[in-house]
């Protein structure tokens, strides 16, 4: 006899999840409604080409080793990863451009040219502070369970606790490192990584600056290919995947998870439970009334950024795209108020991914591929942008990068808005982070992988610690673990059995999936 696990999601932190339970010898079944696994990391067809639409940037590269080499293999055995050097590109209105570069002395003198000797002095102040932070965070909050702000000063001590600034915001402690707006954007940027604003996020974010300064990936093939590597693994360490079964009810039975059901009425029973849905797909009730207060609802006020994407097939002139661009608005803090009000910005940010070009930089022969992104507001099941409204801010997007030189001809594109991100993660609006880290006590709200319904748990980006690839992946390994702990207290002892791997078709639709 196994232990019977259900996984709702096959987003990364999912998938991991599911990974390190097979892994521990547990009967695990991982479901998903849509057609393929990955969640957000997905891809689309545009122009009979397959190309990224969700994440692009792969940072914290040792969050996925630790998960490949927990499941007895190497990362690499199954990727091909890359390291960048150059970070990102950055261009602004006025017609300057700055790249990050991977190495920090490189990237030194350039802040340099580009703002002179008093803002490389800033931006080395600023990467040793970010680096401090992180050193203080990564062991007590990254890796930790679920930590509470009394938590961390106990383990971390208060004076570095308090120099991790979680007091003030990012926009206050960046104009203490540099005078040139520009930098303050570029930096403040960083926010953005976790759907929140930098004029209210904490300065503690600036974290997010060191992370990508340790360094940043480019997986051959895209982003989609991590979560199908994880996937086939995953299938051959025993999980049973499912693509094509959504789930509409958490069973609950004498006050504990018992199972799913599927929308097409099958009863899976479980002992357990992990939901890599969206949090507030639960508290919304959408995965049934018995689950429904497993986590506190979280107010839409209280979303992380949404966004308005274009996955296009296109001919590229005039600019030198990197495999990163982004094109600042001149007017960040109106472009932020605007997203706070519930509106799409006037002058959008507007970030580029051309994933067929490599480091450096070359063009691909003909149309390449592109996912161009702006900031959008959470707002896909309330108030979420009209036709118009999207036209209005397409029509501005394309001509803020046709004004920084970047001429796109012959495109094909689909788009993606608030309104279709908030059906492909039900209970969210579109928000495509979880909860916004604003404020001090933002992050420590965030849900564990514990749930108020014993048996239930949480993996993904809505959860602790946090949103983006890597931190997923790391709640996913959270909730395995808590999971086995509190499978441990309840048994005296239990078979550590591997079952063969099964990645069968869906029952519900019959859709993808193949072994
Ligand atoms: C456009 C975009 C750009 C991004 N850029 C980056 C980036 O560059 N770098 C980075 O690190 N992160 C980035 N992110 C964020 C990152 O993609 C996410 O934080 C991460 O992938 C979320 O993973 P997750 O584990 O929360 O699962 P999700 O990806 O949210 O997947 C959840 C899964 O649950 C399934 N599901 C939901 N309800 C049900 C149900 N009832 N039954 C069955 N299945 C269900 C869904 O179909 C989905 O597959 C980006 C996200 C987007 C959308």
């Amino acid at each position: 006899m196994t232990d019977r696990v259900v996984v709702v999601g096959a987003g990364i932190g999912g998938l991991v999840a599911a990974l390190g339970l097979a892994c521990r010898g547990l009967d695990v079944t991982l479901l998903d409604r849509a057609a393929e696994p990955g969640g957000k990391m997905r891809e689309v067809e545009v122009a009979g080409r397959r190309l990224d639409a969700g994440p692009t940037v792969f940072t914290m590269r040792w969050v996925l080793d630790a998960v490949f080499a927990g499941a007895g293999t190497r990362l690499e055995d199954h990727l091909t990863l890359q390291p960048a050097t150059i970070l990102a590109r950055h261009a602004w209105p006025d017609g300057s451009r700055l790249d990050m570069f991977a190495d920090l002395e490189r990237t030194a003198d350039a802040v340099q040219a580009f703002a002179g000797a008093r803002e490389a002095a800033g931006f080395r102040a600023f990467t040793a502070q970010a680096r401090a932070i992180y050193a203080t965070l990564e062991a007590p909050f990254i890796r930790g369970q679920r930590p509470t702000m009394t938590g961390l000063v106990r383990s971390a001590g208060f004076t570095e606790m308090w120099r991790t600034r979680p007091f003030d915001t990012l926009w206050s402690a960046l104009s203490q490192h540099f005078a040139d707006p520009r930098l303050r954007q570029l930096f403040g940027r960083y926010a953005t990584y976790c759907g929140s604003s930098p004029f209210l996020a904490p300065a503690t974010l600036m974290l997010v600056a060191h992370v990508e300064r340790e360094g940043v990936w480019m997986v051959e093939g895209g982003m989609h290919r991590v979560a199908a590597a994880l996937a086939t693994l995953a299938a051959a360490r025993g999980v049973t995947v499912r693509m094509g079964a959504d789930v509409a009810e958490v069973l609950v039975s004498r006050g504990r998870a018992a199972g799913v059901r599927l929308r097409n009425g099958e009863q899976i029973e479980a002992s357990a439970v992990v939901v890599n849905a969206d949090p507030a797909a639960l508290s919304a009730g959408l995965l049934g009334a018995a689950a429904r207060g497993a986590v506190p609802p979280l107010p839409p006020a209280e979303r992380s950024l949404s966004a308005l994407t274009w996955a296009a097939v296109a001919r590229t002139e005039g600019f030198p795209l990197h495999r990163h661009t982004v094109f600042f608005s001149g007017d960040y803090a109106a472009e932020f108020a605007a997203l706070r009000r519930g509106g799409l910005p006037v002058q959008p940010t507007t970030y580029v991914c051309a994933g067929d070009r490599d480091d450096g930089c070359a063009a691909p022969d003909g149309p390449e591929r592109l996912l161009i992104l702006v900031n959008a507001p959470a707002t896909g099941d309330t108030r979420a942008p009209t036709e118009t409204e999207i036209a209005e801010c397409r029509d501005r997007t394309f001509s803020h990068l046709t004004q920084a030189g970047l001429r796109l001809t012959d495109m094909q594109a689909m788009t993606t808005g608030p309104a279709e991100f908030h059906s492909l993660f039900p209970g969210t609006g579109g928000a495509l982070y979880g909860p916004a880290v604003h404020g001090a006590t933002a992050t420590f709200k965030r849900p564990g992988s514990r749930t108020r319904v014993p048996g239930l748990y949480l993996a993904g980006g809505g959860t602790h610690p946090g949103a983006g690839v890597p931190m997923a992946a790391l709640s996913g390994g959270l909730a395995a673990e808590s999971l086995m702990q509190d499978l441990a207290s309840t048994r005296p002892s239990r078979p550590a059995a591997m079952p063969g791997g099964t990645w069968t078709r869906s029952a519900t639709t019959g859709s993808t999936a193949s072994r």
